[in-house]
């Protein structure tokens, strides 16, 4: 299975950069984030939890994030590959991704790292807000996800470096640009 690990801050492009990859690779996509969003809509348990947290912009527990993407998995058995888009988010859930992965007889491929300067980042999630009516796509969010990622998910770049696993991609330019710099580096894989 070729499992691509979709890494960048919030605003980085990993959402259109996976609908990208999914079409070209012929992958699985999950977001954690669209699956929150939908269990919200449902008005799920799941999603009454999760909705306090995406609000203020913090990181919904890690134990209900493995639960819901080991579910999601599950239902999805016998695809050619995964794109983890907005997960793993913290060391714990990295750890538990190679463990999920390691009971399916596979592992992450490698970690796909959009790199983009923070001033850009909140222009881009500010553009966004105008038009994807997302809760969090506001200032006072914005800076809030941003904190979490550097506190909470910017340690993962050091741990998947370690593990030889982390490809840093030049996130800012056009898409297709980026598109082209990022199928380069899976097509190595
Ligand atoms: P995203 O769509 O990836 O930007 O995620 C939106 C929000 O969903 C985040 O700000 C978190 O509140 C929550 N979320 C998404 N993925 C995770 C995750 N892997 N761990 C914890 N919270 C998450």
């Amino acid at each position: 299975m070729l499992n691509i690990v979709i890494f960048g801050a919030p605003g980085s492009g990993k959402g259109t950069q996976s609908d990208l990859i999914k079409e070209k690779y012929g992958l699985f996509h999950i977001s954690t984030g669209d699956v929150l969003r939908s269990e919200i809509k449902n008005g799920t348990e799941l999603g009454k939890i999760a909705e306090g947290y995406i609000s203020k912009g913090q990181l919904v527990p890690d134990q209900l994030i493995i639960d819901m993407l080991a579910s999601v998995l599950d239902a999805n058995k016998g695809v050619k590959g995964v794109i983890f888009d907005g997960f793993p988010r913290t060391i714990a859930q990295a750890v538990a991704l190679d463990e999920m992965l390691k009971a399916r007889e596979t592992a992450v491929s490698g970690v796909v790292a959009l790199e983009v300067e923070e001033n850009e980042l909140i222009q881009r999630l500010l553009k966004r807000g105008e038009i994807s009516g997302r809760s969090d796509d506001n200032m006072e969010t914005i800076k809030s996800r941003l904190d979490v990622y550097n506190n909470q998910t910017s340690p993962l770049i050091d741990h998947y470096k370690a593990s030889g696993k982390y490809i840093g991609i030049q996130g800012m330019g056009s898409i297709d640009d980026i598109f082209g710099r990022i199928s380069q580096a899976i097509d190595k894989l």
